[in-house]
């Protein structure tokens, strides 16, 4: 598998700004790819992203909604 992935930790609902803002109108078993880490400072941008060259040919999609746990870990949470 690809090296330098980061490690994602398990996030749910109760971690999410949507939720503990009674913003959240979703009634879903698991977090989905809106989640973002609630913190005393509130929703904050999300950092550049990081410009990568494939080296092989591509044989998947390029791009694919991110899951709750890599958005908790793209936003510091
Ligand atoms: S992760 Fe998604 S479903 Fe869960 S509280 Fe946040 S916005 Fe709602």
């Amino acid at each position: 598998m690809a090296k330098g992935r980061v490690a994602v930790k398990k996030v749910s609902c109760e971690q999410c700004y949507f939720r503990c803002n009674t913003l959240c109108a979703l009634a879903l078993d698991e977090p989905c790819a809106s989640f973002r880490p609630n913190t005393p400072e509130g929703l904050r941008p999300p950092s550049q992203l990081r410009f990568v060259f494939r080296a092989e040919r591509r044989t998947q999609a390029a791009w694919a909604f991110p899951s709750a746990e890599e958005q908790a870990a793209l936003h510091g949470g």
